[in-house]
């Protein structure tokens, strides 16, 4: 029979040594609230901080986290993409690091796919907390992303997303292409 779990929880981080060990503490309180067989796929991609260490401490304390290190920074996209190859769960959720991402959305998300058949669940920044900077860049991608795709969606660039493990073992995102996922 084929190794598999009711979900895999992909994490790519870069220099995130401040809020690794709280992310994880929040995310094991929902697997065992909601009862679910899981795993963490923590990708290093490529940190100089203490960000590794951590990631070898929680998963040497916790066998359902697995980690993956890259030598070098190669970007968020190949660090998915390397963590869709390594996932088992038959609900690929991805997150981001930061704490800008709720692990209680996760339990919602997961019956959107298992019951309500999607196959893609994506979240949404409704109250975003970043500088100007960062949000009016974003609101000019996913007008543009909308309108070129003709898929309306939010927030294209949400780091909370979950599929059904046929979508992500399907694809390959490399360069810049994790914004792009739903459209692929
Ligand atoms: N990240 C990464 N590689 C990078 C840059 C960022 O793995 O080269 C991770 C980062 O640690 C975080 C996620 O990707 O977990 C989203 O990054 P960020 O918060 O900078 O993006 P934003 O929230 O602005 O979309
Ligand atoms: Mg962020």
């Amino acid at each position: 029979m084929e190794y598999t779990k009711d979900l895999s929880i992909v994490i790519s981080l870069y220099n995130e040594e401040e809020s690794l060990r709280e992310l994880v503490k929040w995310i094991e309180s929902v697997m065992v609230k909601e009862g679910y067989t899981y795993e963490i796929i923590m990708v290093d991609d490529g940190s100089r901080d203490g960000s590794w260490k951590i990631v070898k401490e929680l998963s040497s304390k916790n066998q359902n986290i697995r980690g993956i290190s890259f030598r070098r920074n190669y970007g968020k996209s190949a660090a998915l993409y390397c963590g869709f190859e390594a996932a088992v769960g038959e609900v690929v959720f991805t997150m981001d690091a930061d704490l800008q991402d709720s692990p209680d959305e996760i339990p919602s998300m997961y019956r959107m796919v298992t019951e309500e058949g999607y196959d893609l669940v994506s979240g949404w920044k409704r109250k975003r907390y970043d500088p100007l900077g960062k949000r009016l860049p974003s609101k000019f991608f996913n007008w543009t992303a909308r309108t070129v795709s003709g898929i309306k969606l939010h927030d294209f660039n949400c780091g909370l997303k979950c599929y059904r493990k046929s979508v992500v073992k399907s694809i390959e995102v490399y360069g810049e292409m994790h914004r792009y996922i739903p459209i692929l």
